[in-house]
């Protein structure tokens, strides 16, 4: 009898720990805008990965290392050295 009670127990857990399972996930399918907010995150990482390949927004010159700075647009530029001193002048934001 107590085997029978002791398996009752172990389903209950179970069962419990499946929906806490499904609620959680449902929770994550929900949280679009979560998601929303992460790609442009990576794209930008990807972006700052290939810095030395990249031309500069503003005069298309590979010029080495570019800085990233937010348009108030919300487009993001990436400028050489030279050009960063253009952006400082226009308060654009680094990233
Ligand atoms: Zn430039």
């Amino acid at each position: 009898m107590r085997y029978v009670v002791f398996l009752v127990i172990l389903l209950a857990v179970g069962v419990i720990y499946a929906v806490t399972r499904l609620m959680s996930t449902r929770k994550l399918n929900n949280g679009n805008s979560l998601k929303n907010n992460v790609i442009p995150l990576d794209a930008h990482r990807r972006a700052r990965k290939n810095t030395n390949e990249q031309p500069c927004s503003s005069c298309k010159k590979k010029n080495g290392k570019l800085m990233f700075y937010a348009q108030d647009d919300g487009s993001v530029v990436g400028l050489c050295r030279d050009c960063q001193a253009k952006a400082k002048k226009r308060d654009m934001l680094p990233l």
